[in-house]
């Protein structure tokens, strides 16, 4: 469910026309359902409501400061991989005691300022790390939780950029070497090792990879605890899968019907991380046709909107659906047209081979499902400001963040003499 609908022949954002938003913010622009963030975080929180559990929006995926704000405010931590990601979190008034940190490769100054922040927990992913952070907690005089990132070494049906549960990459640290290093503990006097944490890939649509996953986590924690070493905290990560086109991935009810079994028989308190399965349906990005072109073999909506903006279907060859905001009912049908940006690459598409009515200068597509990963990876790529952000509530929409001028282009820039 989003609440993005078309009303009267018009999408509506919530209950605001998205030609209304264009016309007052210009395009091409992010536009977000604060709702519809809310509606997917209650659907998992709801789901998780038998067991003990904290569920930590992944900031990867959105890092909007007003949807940080509106998820924290309902009772959401947050999942962070950075420094800079910490630095919003707090800024959006994000409780420290709800933010977990992962990232393989983090640096003693994003570690200091987490374990002076007193984060809940860092998520570790080496042996070097847990040194560092042992040596900045003895600096500071605290004692950190620690989880250990395992890999499960499962290979979940996703793009191959997007699984991090597999043995061969750079993610996490192996089973047998996780278990040494719990059970050498001792050696790291300023870190508590209470939780194990995984995290297998992303848009997984099937509870399978999950289930066995967290039966191999959850035989490794029963393996430590006779080993003498006390595990609190299960953090299962995110990845759970949404639609984009014909997907019909699990709903949060049967992901935790599928998991729940396991995790309540392991008695500990559990951790969720999801990202897309909160953000990706709650975005879109408007964008206006620039131009028509047909030559005899290929038709191509030129519009305003580019790679650098919504990256996605270059990388990762994703597909986002592409609609018309107005629908156009009168226009002929065409087939076989590539939505494309106006940036010097040829990988530089938001759509291929769509079948859209035939459309003229000025009118507004939607990509749709642009809330995760879009404006997060966005660049000013081809010296293009980043676009507006517009979040909206019910009736009301505002401008979240600024569209960037030229002045943003070269702001920190030098003209050097040399
Ligand atoms: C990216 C990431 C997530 C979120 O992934 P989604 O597929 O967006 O749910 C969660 N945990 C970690 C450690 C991540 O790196």
């Amino acid at each position: 469910m989003h609440f993005f609908k078309f009303k009267n022949n018009e999408l509506y954002a919530e209950n605001v026309a998205v030609r209304k938003i264009v016309k007052k913010v210009g395009s091409p622009v992010y536009i977000y359902s604060l709702g519809t963030f809310l509606d997917h975080f209650l659907k998992i929180k709801r789901a998780f409501a038998s067991i003990d559990c904290l569920i930590c929006f992944s900031v990867k995926s959105n890092s909007n400061l007003t949807v940080l704000k509106t998820l924290t405010k309902a009772g959401s931590g947050l999942d962070i991989v950075s420094g800079g990601e910490l630095f919003k979190a707090l800024k959006a008034g994000a409780d420290p005691k709800k933010i977990v940190f992962a990232s393989v490769g983090k640096t003693e100054e994003e570690i200091t300022a987490a374990v002076r922040a007193g984060i809940l927990s860092f998520n570790v992913e080496s042996e070097d790390e847990l040194e560092a952070i042992n040596r900045v907690a003895r600096r500071l005089n605290r004692r950190q939780n620690i989880s250990l990132r395992i890999n499960p070494d499962v290979q979940p049906k996703t793009h191959h950029y997007i699984t991090t549960g597999s043995k061969g990459n750079k993610f996490g640290i192996d089973m047998e070497t996780a278990f040494r290093l719990y059970v050498e503990a001792f050696k790291y006097p300023y870190l508590k090792f209470n939780g194990v944490h995984l995290h297998i890939g992303s848009q997984i649509t099937v509870s399978t990879p999950f289930v066995k996953a967290i039966r191999r986590a959850s035989d490794f924690v029963n393996r430590l605890r006779r080993a003498g070493v006390p595990i609190e905290v299960l953090n299962i990560g995110g990845g759970l899968g949404i639609i984009y086109s014909n997907e019909q991935p699990q709903t949060a009810e049967q992901y935790a019907a599928a998991v729940l079994p396991v995790l309540k028989k392991l008695g500990v308190r559990i951790i969720l991380e999801p990202g897309r399965f909160v953000s990706g349906n709650s975005g879109i990005l408007a964008t206006r046709v620039l131009y028509w072109k047909s030559s005899p073999t290929k038709t191509f909506a030129i519009v305003d909107a580019g790679m650098n903006d919504l990256i996605r279907p270059s990388i990762y060859g994703a597909y986002h659906e592409i609609v018309p905001v107005v629908a156009k009912k009168k226009a002929k049908i065409i087939s076989g047209v590539d939505i494309v940006g106006p940036i010097c690459e040829s990988g530089d598409f938001l759509g291929k081979g769509r079948k859209l009515p035939r459309l003229i200068q000025g009118d507004l597509l939607a990509v749709m499902s642009a809330g995760a990963y879009g404006y997060v990876m966005a660049s000013n790529y081809n010296s293009r400001p980043r676009v507006a952000e517009v979040v909206v509530r019910g009736s009301k929409f505002a401008v979240a963040r600024k569209r960037e001028t030229f002045a943003d282009l070269v702001r920190g820039e030098s003209i050097l003499d040399v």
